[in-house]
């Protein structure tokens, strides 16, 4: 029997997906990992079409609190084992790991493809990232250093040291459903001596599943990484609020990283959230590669990346050549089946992603605005999630391409006369992930960069460029998150620092 499940109250996790008795067809039957054990759970299944073509690649288990739970005695069960191995040895685990994964890449990246609906050259990029999400924080462990203390007391000693902070509870978005989880978490929770139990987004389960199993044979101790499917609302709250989860890191939109603070509170929260990001092209821009960035912002991954260029504020006197070398821009991209040679960008990847841009479009439509490429999913191809490279100008502050993360393929252009205009309409959204200004003056480089509310600004580079070991992150008084995700600033918000005071005139 397949039955729809209903939307949940704290989003449109599942819309879309079937439940079924058991893992039926061809494709892959995935299974929850708890405490080195391949399980079903309580016997319903998600089944998991692709977006690519609409065909099912598999089913994971619809989990329950009950495997949370089982899932959390596993990992503190594992937790002694990995303290005891010591930081050199967890160290040489995760280089397992990074090996085990490179192994593996040009097997999964065909169905991280299929699943998620990046093209085949991305997914691979992908692979290599979740490779270097170990390979960085095994690299890194060994050489964190923590400090000897100076005492007002002379015959009294103090120094520092790390401890891991015990289970993590780790929940994941789909549009990075490897390289995120492993740069962010798995690589630095595993590296610290943190168990973890992994709740990965319900449509990109497969390949989370595959990617556990690689690590499974690359030697990953039994519990101390768990993996439960399941709807987030259940499976990820049960995690959030679980005594002996404690501390949470969440990467996901701004919505659940509110419920998960209100419903962690009082456990240490690593939340990576929603980003509206502006790209600010001044004056004395390059304005050819302002486009070029622009473009590269935000159609790659079908600009469902957190920090992915949403919207361009452009000045007044640039806008015409700018717009049209962007229009120029959004014709090259090649929309296609993600397997297909020569295809640049895939489809989204799930119906709630195509709502939200739907809706967004017809917002900026009713304001009046002009769309000068693209607009909505493109005719002929085998599902309606292939949304066409987009390009709307003529917008005001309030449209909601402006003012919220529209997570798709499209890049609202507004105009400013002067800074002061370029800063407010920045200021116009609620969020403060990342940015991008485009100048030629240092000068102006810096005031933007120290003005702007982001965790990061790239100059003369596109607002999602990042390398794994620099901090990313929320600016605070933002509804971006907070905490730092990147090399050794995520191990350090994975550990307590605890201190040791020794009186040595006894
Ligand atoms: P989402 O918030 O809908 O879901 C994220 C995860 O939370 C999923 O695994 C989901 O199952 C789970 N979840 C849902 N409800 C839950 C609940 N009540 N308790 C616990 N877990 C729950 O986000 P999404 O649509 O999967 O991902 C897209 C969002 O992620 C975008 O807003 C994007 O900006 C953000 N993101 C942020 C970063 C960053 O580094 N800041 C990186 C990637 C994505």
């Amino acid at each position: 029997m397949t039955v729809q499940f209903s939307t949940r109250a704290d989003g449109p996790h599942l819309r879309g997906i079937a439940i079924d008795a058991a893992p039926t067809g061809d494709g892959i039957a995935a299974r929850h990992l708890i405490g080195g054990q391949w399980q079903d759970g309580a016997g319903r299944f998600l089944r998991i079409d692709s977006p690519a073509t609409g065909e099912p690649l598999g089913h994971v288990p619809l989990g329950t609190a009950d495997d949370v739970d089982r899932a959390v005695a596993a990992a503190e069960a594992a937790r002694a084992e990995l303290v005891e191995m010591g930081p050199f040895a967890r160290a040489a685990l995760c280089m397992d790991m990074a090996a085990a994964i490179d192994a593996a890449a040009d097997e999964i990246a065909p169905l991280l493809s299929l699943e998620q609906g990046k093209p085949l050259a991305e997914a691979k990029g992908e692979l290599g990232a979740a490779a270097l999400g170990f390979r960085n924080a095994a690299e890194q462990i060994k050489w964190m250093e923590t400090g000897v203390i100076p005492l007002a007391d002379p015959t009294k000693r103090a120094h520092s040291f790390l401890q891991p902070k015990g289970v993590f509870g780790i929940i994941t978005p789909w549009n990075f459903p490897l390289a995120l989880p492993c740069l962010y978490y798995l690589g630095p929770a595993l590296a610290t001596g943190n168990a973890v139990v992994w709740v990965p987004a319900p449509s990109t389960s497969l390949v989370a599943y595959e990617l556990v199993r690689v690590l499974v044979e690359a030697g990953l101790p039994a519990g101390a990484l768990n993996l439960v499917t399941g709807d987030g609302a259940e499976v990820g709250d049960a995690t959030v609020v679980h005594p002996g989860v404690h501390a949470i890191g969440f990467t996901g939109s701004t919505a659940t990283g509110m419920t998960i603070a209100r419903r962690g509170a009082g456990k240490p929260l690593l939340l990576e959230l929603g980003g509206n990001g502006p790209t600010i092209v001044l004056e004395d821009a390059d304005v050819e590669l302002a486009a070029k960035r622009v473009a590269a912002g935000a159609f790659g991954n079908a600009g469902q990346i957190c920090t992915a260029t949403e919207r361009v504020l452009v000045h007044e006197s640039l806008h015409d050549r700018f717009v049209a070398l962007l229009v120029q821009a959004a014709g090259d991209v090649r929309l296609g089946h993600p397997l297909d040679a020569g295809t640049t960008m895939g489809p989204l990847n799930n119906a709630a992603a195509l709502d939200k841009m739907q809706s967004h479009m017809d917002d900026a439509r009713a304001r009046g605005a002009k769309v000068l490429a693209g607009g909505g999913p493109a005719k002929g191809l085998p599902t309606n999630l292939y949304f066409e490279p987009t390009v709307v100008t003529g917008l005001d502050a309030d449209s909601l391409l402006n003012r919220e993360e529209s997570f798709g393929p499209v890049v609202p252009v507004l105009t400013f006369a002067d800074e002061a205009e370029a800063f407010r309409l920045a200021a116009s959204s609620p969020y403060g992930l990342s940015a991008a200004v485009f100048t030629r003056s240092l000068a102006a480089a810096y005031r933007f960069t120290e003005k702007l509310q982001a965790g990061i600004v790239n100059i003369n580079e596109m607002s999602s460029y990042w390398e794994p070991h620099v901090p990313a992150g929320g600016a605070s008084g933002t509804q971006s998150g907070l905490g730092r995700a990147g090399g050794r600033h995520t191990l350090m918000e994975m550990c307590d620092l605890k201190t040791m005071v020794v009186d040595i005139a006894v």
